[in-house]
């Protein structure tokens, strides 16, 4: 049911936001997360929706992107390695500047361990998944935004990530902790997906997809379809102006 609703939802949306976009899919890192296969996943569809995409595995790439970059969006899946001061400047100066990122799991938000500024864009730092993989729920929390709207809660069998999230974020999916694997900790909200920004640049993010097959749930693929659709408009679209920050009163 849900497979069908969502591709008649973007047939109707019509053609992609990422028709004509340049596309940057930085993958690497920790290969226990399986960037090459997500890479498999990620960059054919980018490609079908029109996207001109570049695939690196190097963190040099970002040196190139100085301040007359025309790349639309940077795909990062780059988990636990480490970036270089220049390749650091360089991509947080590329976000500023109205580049989009987007990236899932620990390929964007547990990549480079020392380097806060870099979680200062990102928006969150990983840093336990109690119980390793397990089954759990994710919940949409936003119904109205367009990354999540029209899908229902669902459940993973796979790393539940807890984290250290900015209060500046948009919240759009949380999942709720047991207390099962760590005691003091049942019952916390931890954000799952989000939306924000880092000056001009859009960022978005969702801790699913620990591995490739991941993304074989459909809403966990169709949340990161619909969040890089979204974090590729940063230069062609006006700073949206909602503030709905981790902290901030529930519906
Ligand atoms: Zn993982």
């Amino acid at each position: 049911m849900a497979q069908t609703s969502l591709a008649l939802a973007v047939t109707l949306a019509g053609s992609s936001p990422l028709t004509g976009k340049k596309v940057l899919f930085v993958w690497g890192g920790w290969m226990g997360h399986e960037p090459d296969k997500c890479r498999d996943i990620f960059v054919p569809w980018l490609r079908s929706e029109g996207a001109v995409v570049t695939v690196s595995d190097t963190l040099e790439s970002y040196v190139k992107l100085d301040q007359k970059n025309e790349v639309d969006l940077i795909i990062q899946a780059w988990t636990m390695g480490q970036i270089e001061g220049e390749q650091e400047k360089a991509l947080l100066e590329a976000v500023s500047s109205g580049t989009g990122i987007a990236g899932w799991h620990g390929g964007l938000c547990d990549s480079f361990r020392n380097n806060t500024e870099y979680q200062f864009m990102t928006g969150g730092q990983w840093v336990a998944h109690p119980g390793g993989v397990i089954d759990y729920r994710v919940n949409i929390t936003d119904h109205d935004d367009p990354v999540t709207k029209g899908l229902a809660d669902f459940d993973m069998h796979s790393e539940q990530y807890y984290m250290h999230v900015d209060p500046n974020v948009k919240v759009l999916a949380t999942t709720t902790f047991s207390d099962k694997y760590a005691g003091w900790i049942g019952g916390s909200v931890v954000p799952v997906a989000w939306k924000k920004y880092y000056g001009r640049g859009r960022v978005f993010y969702s801790s699913l997809g620990h591995v490739a097959s991941d993304f074989s749930v459909p809403q966990a693929l169709e949340i990161m379809k619909r969040g890089i659709r979204w974090a590729c408009m940063s230069r062609y679209e006006p700073v949206e102006q909602w503030q709905k920050p981790v902290y901030g009163r529930l519906r």
